[in-house]
């Protein structure tokens, strides 16, 4: 076929596939060029309309294009300010810090300092990690099974996913994986609430094991609900627990809300479910409100290391810091956090209305516009936790046919089984019917199709 004779998407694909990476990723399972995006919709270049609930991977908090990045971007232009400052301030930057300081509990935000990183979420956790170990003078790290943090080898080396580990060597050392308290999937083989009751117990008593083959730690870093991992909220007791359990031994506690942060789980930032303050907290994602910006937020205590410990050139980005600040003050003065729990319960009710029906559904779960459906092989042998084996392939088919059917999501979580709803918070009752129509005709098709 002539490059004519292509399709819109099929031409640029083609340019693609010939000249980007082996490591691209999204477009083996999207493959399409996007043309025009708004809300929560996006087109390609065939003209085929997509309802975008992946959403850059959870970046585009009010969606595409909205009207309060957009002006706020064109006032950056209209004013003349520079785009680019390294680490110098403006008051484009001071004001960022204003409204963010002012979204964060003023418990945390009335001794707090803040790091600007290289604009990706993985930079900033690299300078989060850091920060601890220049604070304490320790080198160890805990993290979670099913944590992730970054593609760096830093962030790659705390992360639980083997695949991309596998092929590279020189990994940091004195990395220990703790187990996350995932229900569904139990490290411990137990349902219900013995699963972090025991993981608590568990992490509390190797802590004070003087053989337990642990150096004392620099830090624990967890996600209030794992994201990549498979959307897997953590019970806010638990999370009080690590909040206790590390306090106890002064051990700085990262959390980072490179996904759930800003609005997408309900709150402001998911730690405030559990009432609990970090010693050091990670944004990126929605905070540069669709454009690249990262941070790290910590207690002044922690402020030990030296002038340029984390530097950087693109820890600037100007057009970047005032999106933020619009999608911070549009979220907080329209209480979109609370829309989104509404929502995010409306999709997960269905979900798990459906699944009584739909016994390839182990587990519908989240927290907020964060949702995870967990698929299954339901000829298989139940666990002792009562989960059922994954089922990747069937999770892979559901995710093609909703991808036919005009519905981008993602597929991930252990065994790569779980289908993973990352919608624009501003979707409305009437698409969250439509993405759930559409998805409740993708299990059936794809079941259908694999049996
Ligand atoms: N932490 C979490 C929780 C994430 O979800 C991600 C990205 N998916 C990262 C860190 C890394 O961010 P980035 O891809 O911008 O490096």
């Amino acid at each position: 076929m002539s490059v004519m004779q292509l399709s819109g998407n099929q031409k640029y694909l083609n340019q693609q596939e010939k000249r980007e990476s082996n490591a691209r990723s999204y477009p083996r399972r999207i493959p399409i060029a996007i043309e025009e995006a708004e809300g929560i919709r996006v087109k390609d270049s065939d003209g085929k309309v997509y309802y975008d609930c992946l959403a850059g991977a959870g970046t585009l908090a009010l969606g595409h294009n909205h009207p309060a990045v957009i002006q706020a971007i064109e006032k950056v232009l209209a004013d003349k300010r520079p785009l680019h400052t390294l680490d110098l301030t403006t008051p484009v930057k001071e004001e960022f810090v204003d409204e963010l300081f002012g979204a964060l509990p003023a418990e945390f935000s009335a001794q707090a300092k803040i790091q600007f990183c290289g604009p990706t979420g993985g930079d900033a956790i690299e300078a989060a990690l850091k920060l601890a170990k220049t604070a304490t003078g320790r080198r160890s790290i805990l993290t979670f099974q099913g944590g992730y943090h970054g593609a760096t080898h830093g962030t790659m080396s705390i992360s639980g996913n083997l695949a991309p580990k596998e092929k590279v060597q020189g990994l940091i050392p004195d990395v220990h994986f703790l187990p996350y308290p995932y229900q569904y999937r139990c490290p411990f083989g137990i349902g219900g609430d013995a699963c972090h009751e025991i993981s608590a117990r568990y992490i509390e008593n190797l802590l004070d094991d003087p053989e337990s083959g642990i150096l004392p730690p620099a830090a624990m870093i967890l996600e209030v609900v794992q994201g990549e991992g498979g959307s897997i909220p953590a019970p806010a007791e638990w999370l009080r627990e690590m909040r206790r359990i590390t306090e106890e031994r002064s051990i700085p506690l990262i959390i980072d809300e490179v996904q759930t942060g800003i609005g997408r789980t309900g709150k402001l930032f998911a730690f405030e479910h559990a009432g609990i303050i970090p010693d050091i907290l990670v944004l990126s994602k929605a905070i540069g409100g669709s454009l690249p910006l990262s941070v790290v937020v910590y207690k002044e205590g922690l402020d030990q290391w030296g002038p340029g410990a984390h530097i950087g050139t693109f820890r600037g980005n100007q057009m970047a810091m005032a999106a933020g600040t619009a999608v911070l003050r549009y979220i907080k003065e329209s209480r979109l956090e609370e829309h989104a729990e509404r929502i995010g319960s409306l999709l997960m009710d269905e979900l798990k209305a459906f699944q009584k029906a739909a016994p390839e559904i182990g587990d519908v779960r989240g927290r907020g516009m964060m949702i995870g459906v967990e698929i299954v092989n339901p000829a298989g042998k139940r666990a002792s936790s009562g989960s059922m084996p994954a089922w990747p392939e069937l999770a892979s088919a559901i995710q093609k046919a909703c991808f036919e059917r005009g519905l981008i999501l993602e597929v991930g979580g252990r065994h790569g089984s779980v289908v993973r709803l990352l919608p624009p918070l501003i979707m409305n009752e009437q698409e969250a019917a439509e993405v759930t129509a559409i998805m409740k005709a993708a299990i059936k098709e794809a079941v259908a199709g694999l049996q």
